[in-house]
């Protein structure tokens, strides 16, 4: 037995979001994939933009591909705005690119010219549909026929199309690098040459993916269907075909594709915007692709995810998003970072989601301040960084604009009259306005003189300083607070 590890080739992935709108969770879903793998062989991971089709394309919607992915930490090695050996990135750039190999399957007759326009292409669906036909791909009227033959009959276009002449003997499987053999449904005659200049999908994917020496397709498994007319693709063109892995689709627990029609969690962007930490839904994510071995634990590094990576773990049944867990894991994150991180992240939520909420008289450096020394209190129960400012609030806002909730008022309204004259005096009295000192100084007075019940002697204290009777510790709190804020908060609420 050799203890060598096995050789393996330094694999050139790539992810290719087209940029439609704002980011699909699955876009990181796919790179986290890519990047374990290059980084597992010691290859490259490429970004690459798909903006072919330009009747879905969305302006600033590759800002965000880039932003949230780098936000996520899957950086790329080549991509659009790095740069790389294979610039461009961005296929609307590579227009010249295309042309030569349409030209070629023109000319070896893998591909023909296709007159037929919107409106007759309508009408054949539409009779393919009424007759219950079986085919319901192209009806070939085009093919062989020269542009004048075709100009004579209905139904023609000036600008012609380019479709693939997909063969009778197209084969129908292939070998998927997670699945095995894989079987594919029979391929229609695909354009792969619109008539505003721009190749399809089908033909730049395949263009690019050899051009830029992808050695593995990592992709959705929504594109296995596609996989036959690439196959045939790289090899009317001569080159050699790429591995596959089509990676199972994230579903709702219904089982349903994972939408952003259905789920709000389909959009990237919605996890910034709730306050997940990027780490924690990037170790969900490796989560969805399978879970760890017996004796692992759930919370894994990138780099622990890379060392053990394998696409055989891979789990071929859609995995179930399940935001519990993402919550769970976003709330142990919260408490595996050191306090000033927290405060930082805090900050930044806070800055870019909800400045607006802020209590106007708010001075920066008391917001800073009162961050600083109050994320302590607030990190053990915050799952996500959105709850932060609700739970601070009453520290933010000036005493004179506290808001009492009346139910908690109401609750606590008799007790009150008893031990706020009480709590007054001797916090005013207190030496020094310290955590320790009020907490002995309010309980030997209130509890051990008084006889009072813990819950009786300082339910109304913290309904009083915090306006309910849920916050962050009290006494912590009131010594963020400083002596003259808890008096004035406390006089204001016994009258
Ligand atoms: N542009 C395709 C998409 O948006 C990429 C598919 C592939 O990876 O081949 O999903």
């Amino acid at each position: 037995m050799s203890d060598s590890l096995p050789q393996v080739r330094p694999a050139r992935v790539r992810v290719a979001p087209s940029p439609t709108g704002d980011p699909h969770v699955g876009t990181a879903y796919m790179s986290l994939f890519n990047l374990a793998y290059a980084r597992k062989t010691g290859g490259k991971f490429v970004l690459r933009i798909e903006d072919t089709d330009r009747a879905r394309y969305v302006a600033g919607s590759e800002k965000q591909i880039f932003d949230t992915l780098h936000w996520l930490g899957l950086d790329w090695d080549e991509g659009p705005d790095v740069g790389g050996p294979y610039a461009p990135y961005r296929q609307s750039e590579r227009l010249e690119t295309y042309r030569p190999y349409v030209d070629q399957l023109l000319a070896s007759g893998n591909a023909y010219y296709c007159w037929c326009s919107p409106e007759r292409l309508a009408q054949m669906r539409q009779a393919q549909a009424a007759s219950h036909q079986a085919n319901t791909g192209y009806d070939r009227m085009c093919y062989g026929l020269t542009r004048e033959e075709r100009a004579k009959l209905p139904g023609f276009s000036p600008t012609p199309v380019v479709r693939m002449l997909i063969p009778d003997d197209v084969p129908l499987s292939f070998t998927d690098v997670i699945r095995g053999e894989v079987a594919a449904p029979r391929p229609d005659d695909q354009v792969i040459f619109k008539a505003d200049g721009f190749p399809t999908y089908h033909l730049a994917v395949v263009v690019d993916d050899h051009l830029m020496g992808i050695t593995h397709v990592v992709r959705g498994e929504e594109w296995i269907s596609s996989t036959p007319k690439h196959i045939l693709l790289y090899r009317w063109l001569g080159w050699e075909v790429p591995a596959w892995c089509h990676m199972p689709l994230l579903r709702n627990p219904d089982k349903s594709k994972i939408s952003k029609r259905k789920n709000p969690a389909a959009r990237l962007l919605w996890f910034q915007e709730q306050g997940y930490l990027p780490e924690a839904l990037r170790n969900f994510l490796q989560l969805m692709g399978y879970p760890p071995a017996e004796g692992d634990t759930e919370v894994r590094t990138f780099d622990q995810f890379v060392a053990d990576f394998d696409w055989s773990k891979v789990n071929t049944v859609g995995p179930v998003f399940d935001v519990k867990k993402l919550d769970w894991l976003n709330g142990h994150y919260i408490r595996s970072m050191s306090n000033r991180d927290l405060v930082a992240r805090i900050f930044d939520y806070i800055g870019t989601y909800q400045i607006d909420q802020l209590p106007p008289e708010l001075a920066a450096g008391k917001f800073m301040q009162t961050l600083i020394e109050a994320v302590p209190l607030i990190a053990p129960r915050l799952t996500l960084l959105s709850e932060a400012l609700e739970k601070l609030r009453f520290l933010l806002v000036d005493d004179a604009k506290l808001q009492i909730d009346p139910a908690a008022a109401a609750k606590v309204a008799e007790d009150a009259a008893a031990v706020l004259p009480v709590a007054i005096e001797v916090l005013s009295d207190l030496p020094e306005f310290t955590t320790e000192a009020i907490q002995d100084g309010l309980t030997e007075r209130l509890v051990d003189q008084m006889g009072l019940k813990k819950k009786v002697a300082f339910a109304p204290i913290r309904v009083g300083i915090t306006g309910s009777l849920v916050s962050p510790p009290l006494f912590e709190s009131m010594e963020i607070l400083g002596r003259e804020s808890s008096l004035a908060r406390l006089r204001a609420f016994v009258r």
